[in-house]
């Protein structure tokens, strides 16, 4: 055991035990140096003929080449989406579409290892979390969604429930993979086809999905993968799709809802988070403590969802404070394949910039910051893991997205304030409540504007559970029955010829 220093005066060293390095080996990911688009069921080389390099953002090297798709190329994979929509996939039973997802659902699990493993060198995640979270969950995705398939007139009694056609599909680079399924697996259970563009930052898993819905059979042109930059996913908003389902910043949400405008084009936009997680007096400490730092520091910050803005009743301000100091600096900040690290790489240079500018932002607002001592490597993109108190409301750093390992820490007085405060966003993703009275959880749910509240618990997903938000979050739901909603025509059900019951 090692005495860790402490970068402020005034925090309790910490004992720290030391661990040896336990790396996940890469050994199972066999990375091309190339890949193609994955269009009509085969990769292809782009129509625009241009390529981009992808990097590990723990080494900043070079891990393969992805296309840049161009209008063309999209509009090819818009075109074989519409195929198979109308030649095919539109009219197969839902027991069939099921047989499908199953497979893939059941492949995930198979080849877990590789895709979490890949999933850490191209995103910067700790393995624990994409072998534990992001593979478990989409594999538990495409299982309950293929469990749905042949149900849609249970799931809505009374009504024919119809695809609508062609679904373009806009992921970040938080969650690459489970943003994936959530996405493909509701939209092919349905009966619709897809046009699935990955981040800019992050393509390699959803390439690797692509090669297990080659191997799964489905028919050519179901799922095709565009991987590209913005312009490739404003290209894909704008082709000939019938659904466009986005994640990501609000900013470029709005743009999307504004191009669309107008048109037949179904949309759901799942957008930023600012969320509050509120502790109140009579919360358990230490569970608290753990909920705070999973709800912050999970995935690097890098979750829209995140419990970016700590509230906590003024009683215990003093004494949770020190408790998350202690607790910060056990976190293991380095290489995300290693089995213990706990805080991985930041995803990117442009992202690691915008937390830096707004880190700074609170110091010079007159915030204080507190971070633990901790080694980074030397390449790469890091972040230490950091708390800001004296934090006021009208602070960048308590309404901004900051989208990295920083929590802006608020106290209140009564549960009002505590309410009032919450809500002072303009976001309304998630929120957290953390009290031992159950009717307290309660009288906060109702009040807090927030698509889902975590009580005394936090970044908890289901499949079976919906998700998504209010106000500048975005609208319409993933997961769960109502995430069968926006890919579906529901009209009430024509009654049969002849004895007027239900067909
Ligand atoms: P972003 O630009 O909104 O990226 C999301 C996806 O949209 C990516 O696939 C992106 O492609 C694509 N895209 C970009 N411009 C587009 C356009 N005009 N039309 C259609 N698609 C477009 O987000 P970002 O730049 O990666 O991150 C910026 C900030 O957004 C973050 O700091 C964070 O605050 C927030 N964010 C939120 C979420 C979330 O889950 N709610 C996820 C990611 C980021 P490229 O990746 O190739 O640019
Ligand atoms: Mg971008």
């Amino acid at each position: 055991m090692t005495e860790l220093d402490t970068t402020q005066e005034g925090t309790p060293a910490v004992p720290v035990w030391e661990y040896a390095d336990a790396p996940e080996s890469k050994d199972i990911v066999h990375l091309q140096d190339r890949y193609g688009l994955f269009i009509a069921g085969e990769f292809v080389e782009p129509k625009s003929g241009k390529y981009m390099a992808t990097i590990d953002p723990s080494t900043e090297g070079i891990l393969a080449e992805v296309p840049e798709a161009g209008p063309e190329d999209v509009d090819l994979a818009v075109a074989a989406a519409r195929g198979a929509f109308e030649s095919r996939w539109r009219d197969l039973p839902g027991r069939e579409r099921a047989k499908y997802l199953f497979r893939i659902a059941r492949a995930l699990q198979e080849r877990a290892r590789e895709f979490a493993v890949l999933e850490s060198m191209n995103g910067g995640k700790p393995i624990k979390e994409s072998r534990d979270i992001d593979l478990p969950l989409a594999a538990a995705h495409f299982f309950y969604y293929a469990g749905w398939a042949d149900k849609l007139e249970y799931a809505f009694p009374g009504r024919d429930a119809r695809p609508i056609g062609v679904a373009g599909q806009v992921i970040p680079w938080n969650f690459p993979m489970l943003m994936a399924a959530w996405k493909l697996a509701p939209a092919l259970a349905t009966g619709n086809t897809a046009v699935l563009k990955p981040a800019e930052t992050t393509p390699l898993t959803a390439l690797l999905l692509a090669e297990v819905i080659q191997a799964a059979e489905l028919p050519p042109g179901a799922v095709n993968v565009v991987t590209g930059a913005g312009e490739t996913g404003a290209a894909l908003v704008a082709a000939d799709v019938d659904k466009v389902a986005f994640t990501g910043s609000t900013e470029v949400g709005k743009q999307i809802r504004r191009t669309i405008a107008g048109s037949h084009k179904r949309l759901t936009l799942e957008l930023g988070g600012k969320a509050a997680n509120i502790v109140f007096e009579d919360a358990p400490l230490d569970q608290a403590v753990e909920g705070v730092v999973n709800g912050i520091f999970f995935n690097q910050g890098h979750v829209c969802c995140a419990g970016s803005r700590l509230l906590v009743q003024e009683p215990i301000f003093e004494a949770l404070l020190e408790k998350l100091k202690a607790r910060l600096q056990t976190l293991r900040v380095g290489n995300p394949l290693d089995k213990n690290t706990d805080i991985g790489a930041i995803n990117s240079r442009a992202q690691l910039t915008r937390i830096e500018e707004l880190v700074a932002s609170g110091v010079e607002d007159g915030a204080e910051m507190f971070q633990p001592a901790c080694d980074l490597p030397e390449r790469g993109f890091w972040f230490r893991p950091t708390l800001f108190t004296g934090v006021s409301q009208s602070h960048r750093i308590a309404r901004e997205e900051i989208f990295g390992p920083v929590l802006s820490i608020l106290t209140f007085r009564t549960p009002e304030e505590a309410v009032e405060k919450a809500n002072n966003t303009p976001y309304g993703l998630s929120a957290g409540v953390w009290t031992e009275k159950g009717s307290r959880i309660l009288w906060m749910a109702e009040r807090l504007k927030a698509g889902v509240v975590w009580a005394n618990t936090f970044n908890r997903f289901d499949p079976s559970s919906p998700f998504g938000g209010y106000k500048e979050s975005g609208f319409g739901r993933e997961g769960g029955l109502h995430g069968l909603a926006p890919y579906l025509e529901l009209t009430p059900r024509e009654p049969a010829p002849g004895n007027g019951r239900h067909g």
